[in-house]
């Protein structure tokens, strides 16, 4: 009887770990493309990227000199 209910146990282990990570799988793969510069893939800081930019400071800033160069 007790073998029984630590083969169960075992088994929920098995099944919730495989979740767990199933779930940061998950997490990092969605997460992978919005955190990082789409330029050089550094990390963007969390306030930077809830106004919806996808590059870093220095990148962003590399980029607006450029824009500016051309419109010259
Ligand atoms: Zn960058």
């Amino acid at each position: 009887m007790a073998d029984e209910i630590d083969f169960a146990n075992d088994l929920m282990d098995v099944e919730v770990s495989r979740a767990i990570s199933r779930m940061r799988q998950q997490t990092a793969q969605s997460s992978e493309g919005s955190k990082t510069c789409v330029e050089c893939g550094d990390t963007i800081p969390d306030a930077r990227k809830k106004l919806g930019f996808k590059l870093c400071v220095p990148c962003a800033e590399e980029s607006e000199r450029q824009k500016h160069l051309y419109a010259d």
